[in-house]
């Protein structure tokens, strides 16, 4: 951590002591494709290993951006008078040598965790837990309906392929006791499985985590064989789902104990946030939120989903949401260093946990440190480095008049050839994809930038260099003038009713 934490200061720009104010044209010209550029090569570096939540190199980028925030001259937004606010979060991950599962009248009497079977996801309860063992079959003859008679409280072998993904959901919202995944993994697949190294899971105390997963394991079709001809059952009756309609076969006399132990590690993960004060004695007690989230999916290890290709197994999430961050930092440095400051104060805050369920903003959303009904406006900004030289999509923009007045301020700045568009992937569900959506629910009008999806998003290549700088800096440069026209025009934005009574509820 200490070295890490070392070169990212190295590459920090020195201190300066007081900028130069300049008119706040001169304040958006002065986000540059270069800065950007930078500003993305140190925070999605290969040495911040993917910034996944929690990990000390999202701390290091946490520390960057509040170190940026206070040389810029913001007011510290976070907790204590500090640029950070933390949320708690437990680290669970598994002890694999006193994790097994025992199987009664069968030999071998013990499948240990890391050699016959690994632990992939999931994260069950303390101490073993005992069930019966069914296999799902794509036959209904010699079986039971898939129901909670014959899944729930039992470990339910599911072959591993294709149609997992459809029929996976429908046997764990059954609540199995665990779940076996079976397949015939040559050694070359078997090794590179997760579950091998320390398995671990990431819980946040404060939010829904969903129905706790089960413990769900994966074992070789040679190691579950014997078992099944135990039982009474063909591991090829694994693989004939086809279209019949699933079954649970119980495996006779066979009962499993699952035996799953691991370590709870107390740890938190922050969100950095500046403020710079309004220049109108009533109104700067109002707020305009500008956010990006600083984490991404990291690497395996972390269990968020990135996958390694090749030799390569860091995501480095320059897009997403490297882009949006540089983007909240070039915002907080262009607004300091115009001379008037816009009439409503102005927030800036980089959240993490963001991929694994909008940890951060919720956070905020919950333990404001600003009152959230004096927020007139979030202005989200998540992947706006790709894709398309001149156009953004706006998602929300529907909602509230903040899409008229956006349409209003990039019809006089034509000169930065961006062009607001909307929701250009309404399939995706977006709205409900980023921070913005914490703040939408509880009635912050937002806008939601996003230069969108593309084939290495959530890939080990969504890399620096991939990113249009020059693009990007001109869509923060109408994001400024954006937030100075709605920090400063005395009506706050209003939402469509009905839009308030579809998201946020009750009437307006
Ligand atoms: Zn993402």
């Amino acid at each position: 951590m200490r070295y890490r934490l070392a070169l990212l200061l190295a590459v920090l720009p020195a201190p300066v002591a007081a900028q130069r104010l300049v008119p706040a044209a001169r304040g958006a010209a002065s986000i540059t494709a270069a800065d950007v550029q930078r500003r993305i090569g140190i925070i999605a570096d290969d040495s911040m290993l993917g910034r996944a939540t929690p990990s000390p190199q999202l701390d290091a980028v946490a520390a960057y951006v509040a170190g940026e925030f206070q040389r810029f001259g913001l007011k510290p937004g976070g907790d204590s008078g500090t640029y950070f606010q933390h949320y708690p979060l437990e680290v669970w991950r598994l002890d694999p040598e006193s994790s097994t599962v025992r199987i009664s009248g069968h030999t071998p009497g013990v499948w240990r965790s890391g050699q016959e079977v690994l632990l992939v996801e999931g994260q069950p309860p303390p101490g073993a837990v005992t069930g019966t063992a069914v296999v799902i079959t794509g036959s209904a003859d010699a079986g039971g309906a898939l129901d909670s008679a014959t899944v729930t409280g039992k470990v339910v072998f599911l072959g591993y392929g294709p149609g997992l993904n459809a029929i996976a959901p429908k046997v764990l919202a059954l609540r199995p006791l665990a779940l076996m995944l079976v397949a015939a993994f040559p050694d070359t697949i078997w090794a590179k499985l997760p579950g091998h190294a320390a398995s671990m899971s990431v819980r946040n105390p404060n939010s829904e985590n969903g129905p706790a997963v089960p413990a769900v394991f994966v074992v070789r079709t040679a190691t579950a064989a014997a078992l099944f001809a135990q039982g009474g059952v063909s591991p090829d009756s694994l693989r004939a789902w086809g279209d019949r309609p699933l079954a649970a076969r119980p495996l006779t006399d066979v009962t499993l104990q699952v035996d799953v132990r691991g370590r709870v590690q107390h740890a938190s993960a922050p969100n950095a946030i500046g403020i710079l004060e309004g220049s109108d004695p009533a109104l700067k007690k109002e707020y305009v939120l500008f956010s990006a989230h600083m984490d991404h999916i990291g690497t395996p290890s972390a269990g968020e989903g990135c996958t390694a290709r090749g030799a390569d197994s860091i995501c480095n999430g320059a897009d997403d949401d490297g882009s949006g961050t540089v983007a909240v930092i070039e915002l907080a440095r262009a607004f300091t260093s115009a001379r008037e400051r816009p009439k409503r104060s102005l927030v800036f805050m980089t959240v993490s946990g963001e991929e694994r369920g909008l940890w951060g903003s919720a956070y905020f959303a919950d333990h404001p440190t600003v009152p959230l009904v004096d927020v007139i406006a979030d202005l989200n900004i998540d992947m706006v480095g790709r894709n398309s030289k001149d156009t953004v999509a706006v998602i929300g923009r529907e909602h509230s008049n903040l899409g008229a007045t956006l349409d209003s301020v990039a019809a006089v700045h034509r000169e930065f050839n961006i062009k607001p568009v909307g929701d250009l992937w309404p399939q995706e569900g977006l709205f409900f994809r980023s921070d913005h959506y914490n703040f939408a629910k509880k009635g912050v009008p937002i806008l939601f930038f996003t230069t969108g999806l593309h084939p290495d998003y959530h890939q080990v290549s969504d890399s620096p260099e991939k990113i249009d700088a020059e693009k990007e800096a001109r869509f923060a440069r109408l994001v400024f003038y954006l937030g100075l026209t709605v920090a400063n025009t005395s009506q706050r934005p209003r939402w469509k009713p009905e839009s308030y009574k579809q998201i946020v509820g009750g009437g307006n």
